[in-house]
This record gives C-alpha cells, structure tokens and sequence, in this order.
C-alpha cells in the first residue's frame, strides 16, 4: 500500500511531498489510518538539524492519533476500528541497561517515530504495538487528543519529576505542553507561575486565561520564591533565572529534547542543595498513567488545525512564537 506525507529530505529546507510502500507487516505493528497528527517542537529541532539526522527521507510527527486498519499477526491488543495513539517513543530493545531497569526512556537502541522511522504527517503510518496507547476517545476527540500525546505526555514526565510537596511552581514557556500540565496542576491545587518571552503580551493573558496566579515576562520576578520550576522553551537563559527563584532544595527541570547553551553561573544560586535535572522521552508507563490522570483531571487543549499540505506553515508558525497553545495537522476527517 502507498502512503503519502511529508517528508523531510534535506535539512533546513522545507517537507516536501513523499511516498512510501508499506509491504508486510512485522508480527508486532500495526497499520494506522492517520487522522490527526499534533506539530511539536522536536519536529521543528529536526527539520533545522537541531537534532541530529538519522535518517532521509524521514516524515516527521510523533503525536499521531491514528484508526487501527490491519493489525500484525501477533498483536492482541488491538483490533481494526480501535483509535489508538502513536507516541515518541517507537520501541525499545529491552534488554540493555535501562530497559532491564524500567528506564526504557534511556534505551540504548531506541526507536522514535518520526525520526528513525516514518512519522504521522501522512495518510498512513506502521507502528509497534506494544508501544502505542489506548486513548480516552468518549472524552477527547482525535484534534485535541493529538497534541496530548507528546506535548501531554513529555509535559507530565517533566511535572512527575517536580518533587510532590512542591506548592508553587513556575513554568517556563507557555506554548503547547505548559498549558495542558498547567491545567492539571492547577486541578491538583498547585499555585503556578508563568513565564512567557518579553513583550509577549498574548501569551501572558493565555496563561492567565487558564488559572495561573501569576504570569509574565522571564525577565521577571516572580512575586515570591518558587518551590520548583519547569523549562519548556528551548532556551539556556532560563536555567539561570529559574535557579535565581527557587528556594533553597528547590528543583529546576529541563524539559526540551534541545536547548540553548546555558550561560555560566555563580555557584551560589545551586548552593543549597538545588537540582537541576532533565527529562528524556517518555516510559510507557507514563503513557498510562498520564491517560489515567486526564480523565480524572480534564484539559481543554487550545490548537489551530493545518491541512497535512500545510506541515510546513504549521512549523513555521510555531517556529516563530505565532502560537497559543498546539498545531494539529488533520488527515482524514475525524
Ligand atoms: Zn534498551
Ligand atoms: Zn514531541
């Protein structure tokens, strides 16, 4: 069968039109009529080779909300008509170091859809089974669920990672996974600072729109310490300002796949027993438990939806901050 999508084949230049022939499946994939594929920053890192490139011509798209249409000989766990989602992480080798310990985000030998093998900005797209999940489809439709499902998920692993007892917590970045986290946080009785690019003045009122205490620029400060921060734009500066906030034992995590340099520092502002620590990909049990939590805590994701001719405005827009909230590519009506 042909697949058509977008594809990247030369670095810095815009997707161009693609396809592929999908033959027999493994055992363990399944084959997935795309109906709606999220836009994410980690696209945007690939397509300027940010990241670097394993492979071309590769279609990009980790946030594939996807129908079930064949199933490979082994799968059990779902059938043709099932809407499953497509997440980052495409497999795992489990069996080195990490994988036998339960970090298969750190695999050895990973796979990542949409950057070493063929993503969701396309008709069609293969995945493995045992990798993608079950989605809260009475709850959320394909275009919302999308960007859940690595804007929600990379958003939860790096909220998992902010110690429990934390009250106030600052977020940097106010695009596409600060404000689904934020929503559950704030749910879950959190008090949330928002930091957004200077002069952002429409970022600031979207924070604010969503419940957060307070929000505004990163040049700021914030009205009080911060017990722990969360970095979502991809910028090195951040790490500076966010450690100057927190109070003593305070955690800083770094949530972008890329980032800019982060500039020297005194020692004093990690003095005190302060973390600065950062999140790789995402375990399938963050995957469960994050579908879990959205039922419980409901999030209203904010997105602009791109026909899949349009990838390349869909990136640029993100790429130029023009955003509030996700960009979802629409394949097949949903
Ligand atoms: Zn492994
Ligand atoms: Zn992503």
């Amino acid at each position: 069968m042909e697949v058509w999508g977008m594809a990247l084949v030369k670095v810095r230049q815009p997707l161009r039109p693609f396809t592929y022939e999908v033959k027999d499946l493994a055992p363990d994939e399944v084959l997935l009529r795309v109906l709606a594929c999220g836009v994410c920053r980690t696209d945007l890192h690939i397509v300027k080779g940010e990241l670097p490139l394993v492979k071309v011509p590769i279609i990009p798209g980790h946030e594939v909300v996807g129908e079930v249409v064949e199933t490979g000989s082994a799968v059990q766990a779902f059938q043709p008509g099932d809407i499953v989602g497509v997440p980052w992480l495409g497999g795992t080798c489990s069996e080195c170091w990490y994988c036998r310990r339960g970090k298969e985000n750190l695999c050895d030998r990973p796979e990542f859809t949409g950057y070493t093998r063929h993503g969701g900005y396309a008709t069609y797209i293969v995945a493995r089974a045992q990798y993608c999940f079950r989605l809260p489809v009475e709850q959320y439709d394909p275009f919302h669920l999308a960007p859940l499902l690595c804007a929600g998920l990379i958003g939860y692993r790096s909220y998992r990672m902010v110690p429990e007892e934390a009250q106030v917590i600052g977020i940097y970045g106010f695009g596409a996974a600060a404000h689904i986290i934020a929503q559950v946080a704030i749910q879950q009785g959190k008090t949330l600072f928002a930091f957004v690019k200077p002069q952002d003045e429409e970022g600031v009122r979207f924070a604010r729109s969503l419940g957060v205490a307070w929000a505004g620029y990163s040049n700021e400060s914030p009205p009080q310490q911060m017990d722990a921060a969360i970095i979502y734009a991809p910028v090195g500066s951040l790490v500076v300002h966010a450690l100057e906030h927190v109070r003593k034992g305070g955690t800083v995590v770094c949530a972008g796949i890329h980032m800019s340099d982060i500039p020297s520092f005194p020692y004093r502002i990690l003095w005190g027993e302060r973390v600065v620590r950062s999140v790789a990909n995402l375990t399938r049990r963050d995957g469960v438990e994050f579908f879990e939590v959205i039922r419980r805590y409901p999030v209203r994701t904010h997105i602009r939806v791109y026909r899949l001719e349009e990838a390349n405005q869909a990136l640029h827009d993100l790429d130029a901050g023009n955003l509030t909230g996700a960009a979802v590519l629409k394949v097949w009506a949903g």
